[in-house]
């Protein structure tokens, strides 16, 4: 393939340099031309001009494109407002086809719909670009409707934007459609002598504690930790909740695990209220942290997922890289583009929203770098191309916030792991390790009277233990609470229980049983009091336990379930113990 890159300046310069193109097609062999339009200005007219240019002089060429927070040109962000890169194929069955739809939250799934069964019908696509208009829109639906399509095809694409970050319109348009602030285009290319491989590049660690997802709705995250999700902005970066929220939040989105990848995601909005407003669905449950770039790192990954990309041979690169990296780097923002031109001819532009397909999962990504290449026919052997990262190196300054980040971020992971501990420790028998007698008591009353879970309670307290004790010591004394405890935590898991085990006090422990295990109750209190009497200690020999259950019943409360369980261990008691008496 071929590409020529140049900067729109006037009608007339385009049309000369279209027909350039149309010159040196039909001079030498090409199959597909495709056009690729990017503008950081909202400027329909302009826009239409290159169509009607392009549409005029070369009918047979596909082009599509959209408005941007920046265009890439030759790995560096161009100085011109509006880019073109025309891209000449050149074997004879590399094809480039071009889709757009109008979208909106109700014919996402439609829409998507449509675009995998363009090409599952078409088994010459290999990969699918697409540019969509993002804002007021959640991308889950488009996203898990696009996952569909064909597992061998590439992914990827971008949301289109405009110059000004604080800007809620932006286009995008195509050969297939006119100037729009609400659709999707998609680029389908493919035939047998292409190939394209795409690379996702971050950088960005997270930063700080870990928060929880306690209220989310679609797009719409209410709350972390049960706290206005906003707060977290405010109180560890003192961003406050007003009309420069998204620009001054940008650089750090949230950050979290789905399966094996990481999401990177930047609120668009907040509400009055502390809600953030995301670009995609965050579940409630979610355990998210928030993100810093880490200028070593970017480069680090810069470096190798560019060394990966060169090993491919690429003629070609495309970028799709978020307004937030443009922002984090200020005027370096080329550090992290450039060196891809050493590798091959890389365009692209600044993206509100990433997308890049992982294994079959479509994933809307913020502040991340999606990279395709593309190359036709096969790789040249002994052909070594490195990345060039000659040149690009951090300044001080820069190098001292990664510091300091970093200690943040050590010192945060240290005080998060000796609060694990201390946590552990809160609720934890230090004897025997079953929860202590404050939390399985908290925990009776969260399952009986606050989720209403159907429950079951055995008590178990061990016969004359206190003759063990007198006559063996106290430490034959303590073995045999542990082991108690060993048994109790076997049979429940041997049984596939769903239970809480504590240490009552002194000789006496407790079970809660939840849900329909609940009428499990006695036969696990039999094979613990079974299994018990096993075992034989040192000098103790055999020990037995009695063990009273009881099962949830209308009106019950924490307490009145205690008392029976307690009543019902009291009568195996007075007749003759080693016995489980249900009440
Ligand atoms: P029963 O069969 O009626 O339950 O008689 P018992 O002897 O087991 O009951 P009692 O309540 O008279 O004695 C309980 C003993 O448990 C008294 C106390 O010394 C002992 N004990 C309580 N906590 C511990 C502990 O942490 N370690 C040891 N070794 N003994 C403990
Ligand atoms: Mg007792
Ligand atoms: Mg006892």
């Amino acid at each position: 393939m071929k590409q020529i890159q140049f900067e729109y300046k006037s009608k007339d310069l385009l049309l000369h340099d279209v027909r350039r193109v149309k010159q040196w097609c039909q001079q030498n062999i090409s199959s597909a031309v495709s056009f690729e339009i990017y503008s950081e200005l909202l400027d329909k007219s302009a826009i239409n001009a290159i169509c009607t240019a392009i549409r005029t002089e070369m009918p047979q060429a596909v082009y599509s494109g959209c408005t941007t927070n920046g265009n890439i040109m030759f790995g560096e962000l161009s100085m011109n407002n509006v880019c073109i890169v025309c891209t000449v194929f050149e074997y004879a069955d590399t094809r480039v086809e071009v889709m757009q739809r109008s979208i909106t939250a109700e014919n996402a799934a439609q829409v998507g719909a449509e675009a995998v069964e363009f090409v599952n019908n078409n088994s010459w696509v290999k990969s699918v670009e697409m540019l969509i208009t993002i804002r007021g829109l959640s991308t889950t639906e488009i996203s898990r409707e696009l996952s569909k399509m064909r597992k061998n095809v590439k992914l990827f694409g971008g949301g289109a934007f405009a110059s000004d970050i604080d800007e809620q319109q932006a286009y995008v348009f195509s050969s297939d459609g006119e100037c729009s602030n609400n659709s999707i285009v998609f680029r389908f290319i493919g035939g047998d002598n292409i190939h394209i491989q795409t690379w996702q590049i971050s950088g960005w660690k997270t930063l700080g504690m870990q928060h929880t997802v306690t209220k989310a709705d679609g797009r719409v995250l209410y709350e972390l930790d049960g706290q206005p999700a906003f707060d977290v902005y405010y109180k560890y970066l003192n961003i406050e909740n007003d009309r420069n929220f998204f620009r001054n939040s940008l650089e750090f989105p949230l950050i979290y695990k789905n399966g094996d990848s990481t999401i990177l995601r930047a609120p668009t909005g907040s509400t009055p209220e502390g809600a953030l407003i995301m670009t995609a669905d965050i579940p409630r449950g979610t355990k998210v942290r928030m993100g810093y770039g880490d200028p070593e790192t970017i480069l680090r990954t810069v470096h190798t997922g560019g060394d990966e990309i060169a090993k491919f041979q690429p003629q070609m690169i495309h970028i799709y890289s978020c307004a937030a990296r443009r922002y984090f780097w200020g005027d370096m923002a080329n550090t992290e583009t450039k060196p891809f031109q050493s590798v091959a001819q890389t365009s692209g532009f600044y993206t509100s929203g990433e997308f890049l397909r992982r294994d079959t999962e479509l994933i809307q990504h913020n502040v991340t770098l999606v990279v395709g290449a593309f190359r036709e026919g096969d790789v040249i052997l002994g052909m070594e191309n490195d990345v060039d990262m000659q040149g690009f190196h951090i300044s001080k300054q820069v190098s001292l916030i990664s510091r300091l980040a970093n200690f943040i971020d050590i010192s945060t992971a240290e005080l998060e792991e000796a609060n694990r501990k201390l946590e552990k420790m809160a609720i934890t028998d230090g004897l025997t390790g079953l929860l202590n007698r404050m939390k399985i008591q908290d925990d009776i009353i969260e399952h009986i009277e606050k989720e209403k879970d159907n429950t079951a309670l055995i008590m178990i307290d061990i016969d004359d233990f206190k003759l063990v004790n007198d006559t063996y010591g106290h430490d034959e004394g303590d073995d045999v609470l542990r082991a108690l405890a060993g048994v109790m935590n076997d049979k429940i898991a041997q049984m596939g229980i769903n239970a809480k085990a504590g240490r009552w006090g002194g000789e006496e422990f407790m079970i809660c049983i939840i849900g329909d295990d609940a009428v499990k109750a006695k036969d696990l209190a039999e094979s613990i009091r079974i299994g018990f009497n096993e075992i034989s200690f040192k000098d103790a020999g055999r020990q037995t336990i009695s063990a009273g259950v009881t099962l949830q019943k209308q009106g019950d409360t924490a307490e009145s379930m205690c008392i029976r369980a307690d009543d019902a261990l009291y009568l195996g008691k007075r007749n003759g113990k080693n016995k489980v008496v249900v009440l």
